[in-house]
C-alpha cells in the first residue's frame, strides 16, 4: 500500500479523538503540549478547534473546570504524562470537589512498561492515582475504543452531581491505524447527556406542606443553582413565594445582589433565626458551619438543630450528611423547582410580616454602615475604597466576569461587590484554594468573549501570575487587579531574629505591572481610587490585557481572611 492509499483509508488515533470531541459539540481545548500532546494540539487547532496552550497545567486544568461551570459542557484539558498529569490532577479534583464538569485527558506511557515497572520515560500508573481524586476514570487501548471512552467521559462529567472525569490515553493509542469505515461506525454522538431528574410528586409535596407551616424561612441558593442554568424557575419560586434568599459566593448574580428579597446584609441573624431553611444546590458543608453551632444555634436557648431543613439537590446521598433534612427533594434543580411552583401555585401565604420586617431592618443598618465604610477616602488605599471602585465598575458593567481569589482579598470582595447577572462570579470555591485565578479568567474571556475583571490578592497572584503571558498571547480581555499590601494577608510581619523576611512577607513595592508589559500588555500602578478606575475604565474600553498593581495599605488585612476560627495560631493574636 503506498502512503497515499494508506491515508484515505485508515484514520488514526490522533484524528479520532479529535472527531469524537467534534461529534459531541466540543469547540474549546485548554492544554499544555508535550510529546504525544503536541501533534494532538496542531491536528486539533487545524480541524477548527480552539486550543489555549497554557504555562502550566494546573492553570489550564482550571480553565476547563471554569469552561465546565459557564457553559455546563465538560471542560477539556490534556497534558502530557507524569509531572503534567500531577499538575492538571489537582485542578481536576478541585473540579469533582466543586462539581464542575471537567475531563482531563492526559497521555500516558505504554501499560506493558507500566505494569512490570520497567522504567519508560514518565512512568506511572496514572489511571490508578486519578481514580479516587475524580467521579470517574477510564483508560482508551484500542483506537476503536476511543468513541466509547470519549461518551463515557463526557456522561460521566455531566449527569447526575456533575464533577472531574480523568481519560488516559497511552501515547501508543495517537498512533494506531484503523480503517475509516470501522474507525466513523464507532465513534457515539452522546444523547442527553445530562438527562432530565424529575423529583417525586411526594418529595415536593413534603417540602411545600414544611414551608407552609414554616414562620421565618429561608433559601439558600449555591452554585448548583447557578449551575442548573435554571435562572427563570429560580426567579419565579423566589418572588413568588416572597422567601428572603441567602446566595452562597458563586450563587451571587443568579438574582440580583441588590434585590429586595436578598438577606445578605442579614446573613449571621437569619441563619441563626430561620425555622425552615431551603437549600438550593448548595450543600450543608464549612462553607454554612455544617448546619451546626452558634451560627445556627443563637436564636433558641436550646442552640442549633431547631431548624427544619429542605434540600433541593441532584445528589440523594448529599441529604443528612451533616444534620438531619426534613424533606430532601432529589433531581435537577429545573425541573425540582419547577415542580415546587407548580405545586405552590398561588396558594402558599407569603412569609409573616414580622419576619421580613425584622430582616429589613438589619438589613438597612447594615448597608448604611458599609455604605459609610465605602464613602471614607482614607489617605492610603485600603481594601474597602479600592473595591468600592470594583463595585461601581461591575455595576456598570454587570455582564463582565468577576475573578476572585485571596484572603482579605477574597472576603471583602464577596461582600462588597454586588453582582447582577448569573454565573459571572467565579472564586475560590469549596476548598477555598488559591491558584484558580488567571485559568478561571482565560476560561471566562475564552468561552464567553466578555471582559473578564480579575480581582487578586498578591499572595493568590503568584500560583498562577506567569499566564499573563497566555493572557497576552491569545490577546483576552482580561483585566487583573492585584491587590498589593506586600505580603500574604498583610505586609507587616516581623521575624523575630531580624536575618531574614518572615515567612508572609515578599519583596516590598514589588512592580506586578511590569509583568504584564513585559508580553506587551498594559500595566498600571494605581495609588488611589480615582487612579484604579481610571485603569480600569481604559482596560474595559480598550479590552486590552491589563494588570493593575493597586498599592494597598500595608497594615490592612486580618490573618487568614474570615477562616480565622480554622487557625489556631491567628485566633490567639
Ligand atoms: P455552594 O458552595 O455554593 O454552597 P456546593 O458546591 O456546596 O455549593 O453545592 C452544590 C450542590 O449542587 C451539590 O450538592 C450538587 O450535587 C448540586 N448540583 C449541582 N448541579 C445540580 C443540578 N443541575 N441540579 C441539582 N443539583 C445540582
Amino acid at each position: 500500500m503506498t502512503t497515499e492509499t494508506q491515508d484515505r483509508e485508515t484514520t488514526d488515533g490522533f484524528h479520532l479523538v479529535i472527531d469524537a470531541l467534534k461529534l459531541n459539540d466540543i469547540d474549546t481545548i485548554f492544554a499544555l503540549p508535550g510529546i504525544p500532546i503536541t501533534d494532538f494540539l496542531r491536528m486539533a487547532q487545524a480541524e477548527g478547534i480552539k486550543v489555549f496552550s497554557f504555562r502550566h497545567e494546573q492553570h489550564a486544568g482550571n480553565a476547563a473546570a471554569a469552561a465546565g461551570f459557564i457553559t455546563g459542557k465538560p471542560g477539556i484539558c490534556f497534558t502530557v504524562s507524569a509531572p503534567g498529569f500531577l499538575n492538571g490532577l489537582t485542578a481536576l479534583a478541585n473540579a469533582t470537589t466543586n462539581c464542575f464538569p471537567m475531563i482531563l485527558i492526559s497521555g500516558s506511557s505504554e501499560r506493558e512498561v507500566v505494569d512490570l515497572q520497567q522504567g519508560d520515560y514518565e512512568e506511572m500508573d496514572q489511571l490508578a492515582i486519578a481514580k479516587p481524586l475524580c467521579k470517574a476514570a477510564f483508560r482508551v487501548l484500542h483506537a476503536e475504543d476511543i468513541g466509547v471512552g470519549i461518551a463515557r467521559a463526557i456522561r460521566a462529567a455531566v449527569s447526575g452531581r456533575p464533577g472531574g472525569v480523568y481519560l488516559d490515553l497511552p501515547a501508543k493509542l495517537f498512533a494506531q491505524h484503523i480503517d475509516k469505515e470501522v474507525a466513523q461506525r464507532s465513534l457515539i454522538k452522546v444523547v442527553d447527556p445530562a438527562p432530565k431528574q424529575i423529583p417525586a410528586a411526594d418529595a415536593v409535596k413534603r417540602a411545600v406542606d414544611l414551608l407552609k407551616g414554616a414562620k421565618k424561612p429561608l433559601v439558600i441558593l449555591g452554585k448548583g443553582a447557578a449551575y442548573a442554568q435554571a435562572d427563570a424557575e429560580i426567579k419565579t419560586f423566589i418572588e413568588r413565594t416572597g422567601i428572603p434568599y441567602l446566595p452562597m459566593s458563586m450563587a451571587k448574580g443568579l438574582l440580583p445582589d441588590n434585590h429586595a428579597q436578598s438577606a445578605s446584609a442579614a446573613r449571621s441573624y437569619v441563619l441563626a433565626e430561620a425555622d425552615v431553611v431551603m437549600l438550593v444546590g448548595a450543600r450543608l458543608n464549612w462553607l454554612l458551619s455544617h448546619g451546626k453551632g452558634k451560627t445556627w444555634g443563637a436564636a433558641s436557648s436550646k442552640g442549633w438543630g431547631q431548624q427544619q431543613f429542605i434540600q433541593v439537590d441532584i445528589s440523594p446521598t448529599e441529604a443528612d450528611s451533616n444534620v438531619a433534612i426534613a424533606a430532601p427533594v432529589i433531581g435537577d434543580i429545573g425541573s425540582c423547582i419547577s415542580a415546587l411552583n407548580q405545586a405552590i401555585g398561588s396558594g402558599l401565604a407569603k412569609p409573616p410580616a414580622d419576619w421580613l420586617g425584622a430582616i429589613a431592618e438589619r438589613k438597612d443598618k447594615n448597608l448604611t454602615k458599609m455604605a459609610e465604610t465605602l464613602a471614607k477616602n482614607p489617605p492610603v488605599m485600603n481594601f474597602h475604597s479600592a473595591l468600592n471602585v470594583v463595585r461601581n465598575t461591575i455595576k456598570a458593567h454587570p455582564k463582565a466576569y468577576l475573578v476572585n481569589e485571596g484572603a482579605n482579598a477574597l472576603d471583602f470582595t464577596r461582600s462588597i461587590v454586588d453582582m447582577y447577572e448569573p454565573r459571572r462570579r467565579l472564586d475560590v470555591g469549596t476548598w477555598g484554594i488559591m491558584g484558580i485565578g488567571m485559568g478561571f479568567a482565560v476560561a471566562a474571556a475564552a468561552v464567553t468573549g466578555e471582559q473578564v475583571l480579575a480581582v487578586e490578592g498578591d499572595s493568590a497572584f503568584g500560583f498562577s501570575g506567569m499566564e499573563v503571558e497566555t493572557i497576552c498571547r491569545y490577546n483576552l480581555p482580561v483585566c487583573i487587579v492585584v491587590m498589593n499590601n506586600n505580603g500574604i494577608y498583610k505586609g507587616t510581619d516581623v521575624n523575630p531574629r531580624g536575618d531574614a523576611m518572615a515567612p508572609t512577607q515578599f519583596v516590598k513595592n514589588a512592580r506586578y505591572d511590569l509583568m504584564m508589559e513585559a508580553f506587551g500588555g498594559v500595566g498600571v500602578t494605581a495609588k488611589n481610587p480615582e487612579e484604579l478606575q481610571k485603569a480600569i475604565d481604559a482596560a474595559f474600553a480598550s479590552r486590552k490585557p491589563t494588570l493593575i498593581n493597586a498599592l494597598i495599605d500595608e497594615s490592612a488585612g486580618t490573618e487568614s481572611g474570615r477562616i480565622t476560627s480554622l487557625n489556631p495560631a491567628a485566633k490567639k493574636k
